[in-house]
């Protein structure tokens, strides 16, 4: 087929005929990526510590017995429409695979059953809503913590070494460090084709060097 489908999200050829594209789904992925890694703890954190802080309106002393602790409602906010999201769509797709397990009903262990089904998803029928829905919550939930994780794509591929079929090859997946400070994933470098590729900024120096001198050693010869 010459004109593939345009993806339903972006409107960028979807690559094949599935309704939505691989860089809209990708999107998910990292986004349920970073749910489970850290940003369920994140937003728990932010409805407990502004619980904590909070108190103070205008000034004005609220009598502690009289006064409800005021809660930090962004934050708790985006985690229920998260969890509403989450729990919604492990559901529409745990009855297609009858065959899995199905996740806590936790954050953090829904982001993590989801996030490899997802590329499959995409050329479901209702990809287009999934997809979008899952972004936007995970979105709300993001500015909702406040906190400034980054993710910064690196410019060389991953170079684990996977299995295809019999032969060993470099995985070459896309990476992306994230830079979180004060979190314990800060400096861990991620793959796009999978999430046990993790990796530091200073275990790629040491490859590039390792890299590098056998490139030295090779021209000697
Ligand atoms: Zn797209
Ligand atoms: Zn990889």
């Amino acid at each position: 087929m010459a004109d593939h489908y345009p993806c339903d999200l972006c409107a960028r050829p979807s690559g094949d005929d599935a309704p939505v594209c691989v860089r809209c789904a990708d999107e998910t992925v990292e986004g349920l990526r970073s749910v489970h890694d850290w940003l369920a703890e994140a937003l728990e954190d932010a409805v407990a510590r502004r619980t904590a802080l909070g108190g103070t309106s205008g000034g004005k002393r609220t009598r502690a017995a009289a006064a409800p602790l005021p809660i930090d409602l962004r934050a708790s906010e985006a985690a229920s429409v998260l969890h509403g999201t989450l729990s919604t769509w492990v559901r529409v797709l745990h009855e297609e695979s009858a065959t899995s397990r199905l996740p806590e009903d936790d954050l953090a262990d829904m982001a993590r059953w989801l996030a490899p089904v997802i590329r499959w998803a995409r050329a479901r029928g209702y990809a287009a809503e999934l997809i979008d829905e899952v972004n936007a919550a995970v979105r709300q939930a993001v500015r909702a913590v406040d906190r400034p994780v980054r993710r910064i794509p690196i410019p060389e591929p991953c170079r684990v070494i996977i299995l295809d079929g019999q032969t060993p090859k470099a995985c070459g997946g896309r990476l992306t460090v994230l830079l979180a400070p004060g979190l314990p994933i800060d400096g861990q470098v991620r793959c796009a084709e999978d999430s046990d590729h993790v990796s530091t900024l200073t275990d790629l120096e040491v490859a590039r060097r390792r890299a590098r001198r056998v490139r030295v050693r090779l021209a000697r010869t």
